[in-house]
């Protein structure tokens, strides 16, 4: 009996298991799979763009620095100067329209802090995989390759997964198994949303006269195609979703897609990997179901544009995990799981609606060309750069968790201390943290009162916003903030909120 089984070691899966192993949980991952390794998680097609809330995310588990290696982005200097707000390189597009950067207004951002080390990146999925794989092994995750639930069965104490004759059974299961997910289907959550406008296709391919392509991403009067890294081509076809996915990809089909889409006689040479795609976009009405939760695509799928489904999932996993530990360790207060779907549901219908959007924008209609020109104008004003900027990086996310202060519900800016200390760097171990920003700090007593659960750090900051503490979630957020001269009670009202009761 584990107190986790999570099906599916993909990108969410894995992370949310690193989440559990950090807290000390017993977890084992089921995953489908045979092998880990795939082409179709190498560069070029398994290329994806990581937010800069997902890069806070593996930098406040201590993973940022490795995965940067492993996907073979350099370090950002450490020059602030340097600093190029949110990093837009290769996310930066609504609907194709791409953004510019130097009309992005840190200023309109107030609670973010400049730091290039948590930008957004590009990486790969064999990257962020055999980086989480390699961290949740350390952590005494077990995974077990070539494993298929297909069944499953839940009481009030735990739920029992089924590949075949095995049963895995465990206090809790996560469906964590993908946008096709068997555990949604098995534990009868209900999948709801839109049917499909196009089909997209992405490939690995080599074409006998380039210069017929333009690079970047290209909007035409048929549909859309892009070129962002040599030997790469995507596009979408407005079909409503019609090609069927178990018919072969060929050479003549692809190719007769991009000449319809380009509006050239453009010529594949060689079509190395394939793989095709729609803009279905679905969401679970809720995350949970007794002992059974969802995170990442099995919970809402919907087209790649804009790059926001690994964001989402890896958003989940962080929300999910300390929040599943503090229940299983016993010390959760009353509904703290339950926050899991109302915190992140309204972030992936938000998505799901951005999806939309940009498909609503792109289709090849006069009416929808007509909206994309208004778009196009707006975009490429000021406000509506950071409008778009912070919806990709992640900086627009605000959970409701009634606190009236601007920065309660945000993920947290990276506070540096005088000595250096950085907020990110006290959140290794996975427990929240309270941060004083006084030479007289006044809260210490009462933050050693949850020890177990949190840390606690106080002096000077180099820019403390105006602040004179902040209690930060495991997971990041701002649960709590103080003035200048932090109240005592109203911060233990709030750590018990989070926390629940305290060790004494
Ligand atoms: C072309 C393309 C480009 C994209 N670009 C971006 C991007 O730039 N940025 C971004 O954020 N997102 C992007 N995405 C989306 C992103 O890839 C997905 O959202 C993300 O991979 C989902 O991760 P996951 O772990 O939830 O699911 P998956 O990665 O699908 O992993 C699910 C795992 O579960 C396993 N599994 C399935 N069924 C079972 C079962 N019954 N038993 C056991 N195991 C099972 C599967 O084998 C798999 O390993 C893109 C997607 C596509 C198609």
């Amino acid at each position: 009996m584990h107190d986790v089984v999570i099906v599916g070691a993909g990108p969410v899966g894995l992370f949310l298991a690193c989440e559990l192993g950090l807290a000390g949980r017993s977890v084992l991952v089921l995953e489908r799979d045979p092998e880990a390794r795939s082409p179709f998680k190498q560069r070029l097609l398994g290329t994806r763009g990581l937010s800069a809330a997902s890069a806070e995310a593996f930098h406040r588990r201590g993973m940022l620095h490795r995965l940067r290696t492993a996907s073979g982005v350099p370090e950002p200097g450490a020059d602030p100067a340097a600093y190029e707000p949110m990093s837009l390189r290769g996310v930066g597009h609504f609907a194709g329209m791409r953004l510019d950067p130097a009309r992005i207004d840190p200023a309109a951002l107030p609670y973010r802090l400049p730091n290039a080390q948590l930008d957004g990146m590009r990486t790969h999925l064999e990257a962020v995989e055999t980086l989480l794989s390699e961290q949740a092994s350390r952590l005494g995750v077990e995974i077990r390759h070539g494993v298929t639930v297909s069944a499953l069965t839940q009481n009030d104490e735990g739920a029992i997964a089924y590949a075949g004759e095995h049963a895995y059974p465990a206090r809790w299961v996560v469906g964590c198994d993908g946008g096709r997910s068997t555990v949604r289907g098995l534990a009868g959550f209900t999948f709801v949303g839109t049917e499909p406008q196009f089909t997209g296709y992405t490939m690995q391919a080599t074409t006998a006269d380039d210069e017929k392509l333009r690079t970047g991403i290209n909007l035409t009067p048929t549909g859309m195609y892009l070129r962002f890294m040599e030997g790469h081509i995507a596009m979408a076809d407005f079909d409503g979703g019609a090609f069927d996915r178990s018919q072969e990809l060929t050479r003549d089909h692809l190719q007769a897609v991009l000449r319809r889409v380009s509006g050239t006689d453009v010529t594949l040479s060689e079509v190395h990997l394939a793989s095709s795609f729609t803009d279905r976009a679905m969401q679970t009405t809720t995350y949970r179901r007794g002992r059974v939760l969802l995170a990442g695509d099995a919970a809402h799928i919907h087209s790649p544009l804009g790059g926001q489904g690994l964001n989402t999932g890896i958003g989940d996993a962080m929300n999910l995990g300390w929040k599943l530990a503090a229940t299983l360790h016993g010390h959760a207060p009353d509904g703290l799981l339950d926050t899991y779907t109302r915190e992140r549901h309204p972030v992936a219908a938000k998505v799901l609606d951005w999806s939309r959007a940009q498909v609503a924008v792109m289709r090849p209609d006069p009416h929808c060309q007509a909206i994309q020109g208004v778009v196009r104008d707006l975009i490429a004003t000021r406000d509506g750069t950071n409008y778009v900027a912070e919806r990709l990086s992640g900086a627009s996310i605000r959970y409701d968790l009634g606190g009236e202060h601007p920065q309660v519900g945000r993920s947290a800016p990276d506070f540096r201390l005088e000595d250096g200390t950085r907020l990110s760097d006290l959140m290794r171990d996975g427990r929240g943290v309270a941060l004083e920003f006084s030479a007289e700090p006044c809260l210490r007593d009462a933050a050693k009162r949850w020890e177990s659960r949190m840390r606690y750090a106080a002096g000077p900051a180099e820019n403390d916003l105006g602040l004179g503490a902040v209690l930060v979630r495991p997971d990041g957020v701002v649960a709590w903030a103080g003035e200048r001269t932090p109240e005592r009670e109203a911060f233990e009202q709030a750590a018990g909120e989070w926390f629940g009761d305290p060790d004494r």
